[in-house]
């Protein structure tokens, strides 16, 4: 697995290792663009899953992605702070210390990002904006790579003019934005509820019209650094085979159009992949043909983190119901170590990550290098 990947034929800038924004931000985009690979962008809600990300990253010698949801933030500050808007600004600036301390010594770049965020989250996002602020003044650096903005269930005006407020803030600070067109659908965002009843989910809702991308490319690439979550029927979550059509060529046309109209090279915009889990090979490989740099799992490494500690509690039972084995008398502590558990969980999280770096092409490119 480790030996398919070419070596690049051309001189592929560098960047330092650790986290990317601004000039570095857009190195990273553009060696994914001319090599035609993407960067597994992997949702961590604890330092368990971060180091497990890391790892894989510098396993694999692959640059990557790592994001949390406002959800998954909240879960990182711990669960009993009262203020919940408070609480997931305090976690997401909590992860993005512990992998902006981290990243640097793990050898590979990563793009720090938040996941969706939706109207309501926007003082979230305001909240974090500002550590970033304090972060740049301390260090140079802004504490978040990008952010994303989720206003894809409304009129596609009233997103551009949120989008392009939003870059405004961001812009100045060497943040990037990534906005979403066209649904993702799921169980959690109320879209496929047919998704389990065997019928393929086709809603139109979940397919970007490349119009809509050329609208908003337009007008806000201008602005700053903008990527954008085109949807082409994919799904977050992951459902029995045959009830999602994903349909790439959306991208590929939106690819076009903005080529075409404004003049471009080939795959002017950085494309995002939600809903990555369970999604057929051939569909992601084509995808990132058409210009996806950044490929979303939660799912997929979720499971992969549970099926190692299952495995794990499975083959040391004995010690997840008594401190001393009623046979032997001998303690048991070793094998009941929080610390023994999770390993089980990480290491089957990267080993996930590892054909994820695989399939998109990621695999002994990273373009970290340090001075
Ligand atoms: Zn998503």
């Amino acid at each position: 697995m480790m030996s398919s990947t070419p070596a690049p034929s051309v001189r592929v800038p560098t960047v330092p290792p650790g986290v990317v924004s601004g000039e570095t931000y857009r190195t990273l985009l553009q060696a994914c663009r001319e090599g035609g690979y993407a960067l597994p962008a992997v949702n961590v809600s604890s330092s368990t899953t971060a180091n497990a990300a890391l790892a894989a990253a510098r396993e694999n010698k692959a640059d990557i992605v790592i994001q949390i949801s406002a959800g998954g933030a909240r879960f990182y500050a711990g669960q009993t702070l009262p203020d919940e808007q408070q609480a997931q600004i305090l976690g997401a600036t909590a992860l993005a210390q512990h992998v902006h301390l981290l990243a640097q010594h793990y050898g590979v770049a990563v793009i720090l990002h938040t996941d969706h965020a939706n109207r309501p989250l926007l003082g979230w996002i305001d909240g974090l904006v500002e550590e970033s602020r304090r972060h740049l003044e301390q260090t140079g650096h802004p504490l978040f790579s990008s952010h994303m903005l989720d206003l894809s269930t409304e009129p596609l005006a009233d997103n551009i003019a949120a989008a392009s407020t939003l870059l405004g803030k961001l812009s100045p600070l060497g943040i990037g934005l990534e906005i979403e067109l066209g649904m993702t659908g799921g169980e959690e965002d109320g879209i496929g509820q047919e998704l389990h009843d065997g019928s393929p989910s086709c809603d139109p809702s979940l397919y970007t019209n490349p119009e809509d991308v050329l609208t908003a490319w337009e007008n806000l690439s201008p602005l700053g650094m903008l990527s954008i979550a085109a949807s082409f029927g994919n799904i977050h979550g992951v459902y029995a085979p045959g009830n999602v059509c994903l349909r790439p060529e959306i991208l590929r046309d939106s690819q076009a159009l903005v080529a075409e109209r404004l003049h471009t090279g080939p795959n002017p915009i950085p494309l995002v992949f939600h809903g990555g889990s369970g999604s057929e090979e051939t569909a992601i490989k084509q995808a990132v043909s058409f210009g996806v740099f950044k490929f979303n799992i939660d799912t997929d490494t979720q499971f992969a983190y549970a099926q190692g500690v299952a495995h794990y509690i499975r083959n040391h039972e004995e010690a997840f119901t008594h401190q001393l084995s009623p046979i032997t008398g001998r303690p048991l502590k070793k094998s009941y170590d929080i610390r023994c558990w999770m390993k089980a969980g990480e290491k089957s999280f990267s080993q996930r990550l590892t054909d994820c770096f695989h399939i998109l092409g990621a695999q002994g490119r990273s373009i970290a290098h340090a001075s």
